[in-house]
């Protein structure tokens, strides 16, 4: 708890906005119990500004530092004054200068708005004070690291995966449940070009990496192996592996889940003549056939001298898309039933199969890739022959588009954009298509003695419960019929991330992709596994907030083992024992805060980041008594990843919004605590708004559901609302994200409008 804070103003981004002299007199008179030294320096972020801060530190004059300048984004490790020392940055010049000004750098002087910043920065400085006054240094919860890695699935990722793990001085355990390493790879005659010029499909060096596996001294390869269960947390995780009849035990720190895919059920493809003709097959059933050097036509095993590769064909599948709908509402259906039930019932989250058609009426870089190499295989296999390829979408992005041009050069292939419009089987087995919005402009027929349709690719994860985790929250992933059954927990800002820390994934499960993308990202996911062992063993939390010091504490006494806390964690961070009390595993945890927000005793609270601490941060606002004089005053809670960026943002362009706001990031919606809203109102403040990530399938929060859970909470807290007489609509929750900086300054002065439509709250004054 910081006792004596030292408050500095960087003069080069405040003046000549801000009167400095007059702020540290307030300061000074009203803080001067807590706060020994105010300071204006003329330029914070130089060695001289961060040694004027250091000396005070060392002379032990102060033990927490307020920097009252820029955004607290800017400058983070320059204004890191080492472990032990409180800090916060009160953003001065964002929110209450750049907000404001005109383009020509001078201040609006609108008779109706009147601009207030003295108030505004003295309001904010207040709130710094509070917070350091609530705020511990943190001390980490050191815990021992097993540097070992579990890689489950020996195919061409878990190989790459091990290799990358071991090749960086860390032991492996790789696990494979068939009896050879491999996987798919194995059953592959090549792949698209990996090297210079990128024109010709290449051999796969798998049997070397094999080789490699195999040498390798730190890499223990369990083959005809399965996963039984995996305990624990990232950095002490036991391993319960059946290894033939016998079952083995090992302890790892982190595990890379390379399980790779299976064939899409080809049922979805029966509007094309799948399972109907003989001589429509999948190009996984073409890619086996070349390996074994035997490409032939199913109906009479002759060389085929012409085949149709269809890439995409979604109109003929509108049934199957109708049904994924329905589909999905039912399982969104379940699973707002299963969050209703959940206050009662059994928390466990049952694994849901993901039925396959949900994958994958569309075109991937792999479907378009897998027929430009397999129309090569045709020519070699017979050079008279030709290959048809018809697409919606040509996906060959990058380099790989030396190989689309290398594939237009070869004249016994034709390339076409177009739809097919019908299928027939002539007598002779062969199929007659129509193709229509075709690039020639009329539609035309085409015969092949062959049609390939893609392989769509179901993540392992969507079908079995392949981690078996030992977790109060369920053995698999939770919710997959969200995801498409990939286990990702954020697929734009934390790529290999599960919803499980510590355990990544890579390749074909994560997403469809090449050999070529899938070593690379079993690179990237054993580094994050390493990243997770380095980060235990100093109690630091993982991702998405690297390196925080802080984790959930629990006030016990006053516990009322309501479950809300363990149900609600989106990591399942918490277990829980028979009476429903919480039990913590730190090294699982995410420091969202989720937790803190939905405790109604306010029992969980982190180092520098509290009920308490916000609440006062709030009490800090001065309201004004009249709103027809000073305006109205409203709060906003603002996402630290998403909204509070965008506003910065917003004001380093110089877009505007309305100076009756305060504004208070938080690490998640998630973890905003209702009595926050319920105090801020019953101080008098015309209005709260929420600004946090988007929300439902398409969501983008850092932990998963932060905003959805706030809306539900709102809903609460609109019932106490109504029964203080205080109209509800002066509480909204709005999505925001990052590159959303055109568009929250609108959102800030419409709630604002709104506001002064509904007049002063009626708790003015009391
Ligand atoms: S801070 Fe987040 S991840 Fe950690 S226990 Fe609480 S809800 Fe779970
Ligand atoms: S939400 Fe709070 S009161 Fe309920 S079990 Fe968790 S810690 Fe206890």
């Amino acid at each position: 708890m910081a006792e004596k804070i030292g408050v500095y103003f960087d003069k080069s981004s405040l003046e000549p906005y801000l009167d400095l002299e007059s702020l540290s007199e307030k300061i000074q008179n009203k803080w001067s119990s807590v706060c020994p030294v105010v300071r204006i320096v003329d330029q914070l972020a130089s060695e001289q500004g961060h040694s004027t801060v250091k000396q005070d530190i060392d002379a032990g004059e102060i033990d927490a530092v307020s920097i009252c300048g820029t955004s607290p984004r800017k400058d983070q490790e320059f204004f890191d004054f080492g472990q032990g020392v409180s800090m916060d940055r009160v953003n001065l010049r964002e929110l209450c200068i750049w907000a404001y000004r005109n383009p020509d750098g001078s201040l609006p002087g609108d008779k109706d708005q009147p601009l207030d910043l003295q108030g505004m920065a003295q309001d904010y400085i207040n709130m710094s004070m509070n917070k350091l006054q609530r705020s511990e240094v943190p001390e980490p919860e050191v815990l021992e690291s097993v540097k070992k890695v579990l890689v489950l699935g020996g195919g061409w990722s878990g190989i790459n995966a091990a290799l990358s793990t071991a090749g960086a001085g860390y032991e492996v355990i790789l696990v494979e449940k068939q009896k050879q390493l491999g996987g798919h790879a194995a059953q592959m005659y090549k792949t698209f070009p990996l090297k210079p010029p990128y024109t010709q499909a290449q051999e796969i060096n798998l049997q070397e990496r094999i080789e490699a596996v195999n040498q390798h001294p730190k890499i223990t390869v369990y083959t005809g192996s399965t996963l039984q269960s995996l305990e624990g947390q990232p950095g002490n995780f036991t391993a319960n592996i059946q290894v033939g009849s016998e079952q083995q035990q090992e302890s790892v720190g982190a595990a890379v889940i390379a399980t790779g895919w299976e064939e899409q059920d080809t049922s979805y493809l029966e509007p094309m003549g799948y399972g109907k003709h003989k001589n429509v097959i999948t190009t996984w059933q073409l890619e086996q056939m070349a390996q074994k050097g035997e490409i032939v036509r199913p109906s009479d095993g002759a060389k085929p001298q012409s085949v149709a590769f269809v890439l995409g064909f979604s109109h003929v599948l509108e049934d199957f898309a109708r049904q994924e709908e329905e589909e999905k509402a039912r399982l969104e259906e379940e699973r707002k039933k299963r969050e209703e039930e959940e206050e009662d019932e059994a928390i466990e989250e049952p694994f849901q199969k993901t039925e396959s058609y949900r994958h994958l009426p569309y075109t991937t870089e792999l479907t378009t890739m897998t027929a430009l190499k397999q129309a090569r295989y045709i020519r070699e296999n017979d050079e008279s022959a030709l290959s048809y390829i018809i697409y919606e979408h040509m996906t060959a992005s990058g380099l790989n588009e030396h190989y689309y041009k290398a594939a237009q050069d070869d004249p016994g292939i034709m390339l076409t954009k177009g739809m097919i419009s019908s299928l027939e089987e002539s007598p002779q087995d062969r199929l007659v298509l129509g193709v229509e919005d075709n690039l020639i402009g009329e539609p035309v027929e085409l015969e092949a003695d062959l049609l390939v349709l893609p392989t769509g690719l179901v993540p392992t994860t969507a079908l079995d419960p392949v981690v078996q985790l030992a977790y109060r929250q369920g053995k698999a992933f939770p919710e997959l019929e969200l995801f498409d059954g990939f286990a990702d927990s954020n697929y734009i800002c934390f790529p290999y991330e599960t919803r499980r820390t510590g355990i990544y994934t890579a390749g074909c499960v994560h997403q469809p992709m090449s050999l070529a993308k899938s070593e690379r990202d079993a690179q990237g996911a054993a580094l994050k596994a390493i990243q997770c062992l380095e980060s235990v063993n100093r109690g630091v939390s993982v991702h998405p907030r690297s390196g925080d010091l802080t984790y959930p504490k629990f006030n016990f006494v006053r516990c009322t083992q309501c479950r809300r806390c363990t149900i609600e964690c989106p990591f399942g961070a918490l277990e829980e024992d028979a009476d429903g009390t919480p039990k913590p595993n730190i090294a699982r945890c995410r420091r969202c805060g989720t937790c803190m927000g939905c405790c109604p005793e306010r029992v969980i609270y982190f180092d520098n980041y509290s009920v308490g601490q916000i609440g006062a941060m709030i009490s800090s606002i001065d309201v004004p008594e009249e709103m027809e004089e000073g305006g109205p005053r409203i709060l906003i809670l603002a996402c630290e990843n998403d909204a509070y960026p965008a506003l910065d943002m917003a004001a380093q362009q110089g877009k505007k919004w309305s100076p009756y706001v305060r504004i208070i990031p938080v690490r998640c919606l998630g973890s905003v605590n209702t009595i926050w809203i319920a105090d801020a109102m019953s101080k008098g403040n015309d209005g709260c708004l929420l600004l946090g990530c988007k929300y439902g399938e398409d969501y983008q929060c850092h932990f998963m559901k932060g905003s959805e859970l706030c809306q539900s909470r709102m809903q609460n807290i609109g019932e106490t609302l109504d029964k203080l007489g205080i109209e509800t609509e002066r509480v909204r929750q709005e999505e925001a994200a990052i590159d959303d900086y055109e568009r929250i300054p609108q959102i800030i002065d419409n709630f604002v409008d709104e506001i002064f439509k509904l007049g002063p709250n009626p708790f003015k004054g009391f």
